[in-house]
């Protein structure tokens, strides 16, 4: 297109010059120039004007063929708006066998594929969203997935805007016996794109390693009992000699004991979706804590206790004890005696956080992602020599996802660290003038 127009130019001044000669030869050879070019130039302009009409009236009738066609400005004019078009039209062509080629591709996929708009209204699925998860079309086009779903566990999840992580184990609507894998992926102007995949192999697999742990540990809970209760009958002073010998099998065995204790609370938690939710007097827990800090620590820390609030907690009271007892005994047991230990609640940016803070040897940032698994230490031998399992924070982890809250960890080698419980304004239960009173 580019040139055309500057091509055109000169062949129409030709035309407007040989018009304007015509009237001048005819003038100088009849007389009346004056009135030939007078008439000359009028007649040019009326054409222009002609022109310009038709060609406003032509633009407004959308046609796509060329008005005129001349190798002048005014054909060169006609060109551009068609061969725009028809640049526009082939480009929509492609544009929409593209489209085409991406719903066929994703309708064939295995998992199910659902496009959400910022309200969560379904815009598109594939046939596999109708065998994993029961959507009908057309019907459900423009529902609410959530609506359709009907689990207080997927809406939770799809109105937290946590996606970072899929949610596991979810039943699929249209038959219990699958387990599904939901991921969220947003992208464009706040859509988003949902795929469930089917995880009920993995999801067997992983209740039969669940179980064989579960069993293994109910299994050895007796016999550990018995020789636990046998080393107990066996009195010291009837044979000195083996006294070291029967205090190392005494430590193994009560370690082997909360090893058991402990692998079995964490099955416990792991079959659980949700725990029965009760209103936790916080103040009351938050000084038992202290008391146990205080019986653990000997007098070698000195423990402060710092409430900030006297809001209380919606939540299992046993499991949440459970887990901030495990960061008060970590806090205790990683702190050299001298260093001073913090346990602190308090609301913040409306959200409550349980805190446990201590000046004790840090957590070096490179062993933070790992630290809440199952049996990660930093120092085996000090965790052995404190009576650690390396159980605890996986414990303090899965009761925190019990609850919706997030366990934060700050730390530093040599200074210390703090280890917050952050809950949701959900969780929080603010206390009530009369309840003050009474
Ligand atoms: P353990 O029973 O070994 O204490 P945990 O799961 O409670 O197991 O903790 C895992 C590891 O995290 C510990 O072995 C220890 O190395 C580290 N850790 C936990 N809490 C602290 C703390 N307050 N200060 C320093 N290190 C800690």
């Amino acid at each position: 297109m580019n040139g055309r127009i500057e091509r055109a130019l000169p062949v129409s001044l030709w035309r407007m010059a040989g018009v304007l000669a015509a009237a001048l030869a005819l003038g100088l050879l009849a007389g009346g120039l004056a009135w030939w070019l007078l008439a000359a130039t009028t007649g040019l302009l009326v054409q222009l004007l002609w022109r310009v009409y038709g060609y406003g009236l032509w633009l407004q009738s959308g046609s796509r063929r060329v008005g005129i066609d001349d190798s002048g400005i005014w054909g060169a004019l006609y060109r551009i708006p068609v061969l725009r078009q028809r640049r526009e039209l082939s480009r929509r062509r492609r544009l929409v066998q593209l489209l085409r080629a991406f719903r066929t591709t994703a309708a064939a996929l295995p998992d199910a594929t659902v496009v959400l708009d910022e309200s969560g209204a379904i815009l598109w699925f594939n046939a596999a969203a109708t065998r994993l998860l029961g959507l009908s079309y057309p019907q459900d086009l423009g529902g609410h997935f959530s609506n359709l779903v009907r689990s207080p566990r997927v809406t939770r999840w799809l109105e937290g805007g946590e996606w970072s992580e899929p949610l596991m184990d979810v039943p699929a609507p249209a038959d219990d016996a699958l387990r599904l894998g939901l991921r969220i992926i947003p992208y464009g102007r706040s859509q988003r794109l949902l795929v469930a995949r089917d995880m009920s192999k993995l999801m067997q697999l992983e209740q039969v390693r669940r179980d064989f742990v579960a069993n293994v540990s109910h299994e050895l809970r007796t016999p550990l009992t018995v020789v636990h209760g046998y080393l107990d009958l066996i009195e010291p002073d009837q044979s000195p000699e083996l006294e070291p010998i029967l205090m190392e099998l005494r430590t193994q065995s009560r370690r082997m004991t909360q090893i058991v204790e402990d692998l079995l609370t964490l099955s416990r938690l792991e079959a659980q979706d949700s725990l029965p939710e009760e209103r936790i007097p916080m103040q009351s827990v938050l000084h038992t804590l202290k008391r146990e800090a205080d019986a653990l620590s000997m007098g070698r820390h000195t423990i402060n206790l710092v409430l900030r609030t006297d809001a209380n907690l919606n939540g299992s009271p046993k499991e949440l004890h459970s887990a901030f007892s495990n960061l008060v005994s970590n806090a205790v047991r990683y702190t050299p005696a001298g260093g001073r230990i913090e346990i602190s609640w308090e609301l913040r940016e409306g959200q409550a956080v349980f805190a446990v803070s201590d000046t004790g040897q840090g957590i070096a940032p490179s062993h933070l992602p790992r630290i809440t698994e199952r049996f990660y230490r930093v120092s085996s031998s000090r965790s052995r020599d404190t009576g650690g399992t390396g159980l605890g924070l996986s414990i303090v982890k899965h009761v925190l996802q019990l609850h919706q809250a997030r366990l934060a960890i700050d730390s530093e080698v040599g200074v210390g660290s703090t280890f917050s419980c952050v809950f949701g304004a959900e969780r929080i239960s603010l206390a009530t003038a009369s309840e003050d009173a009474g």
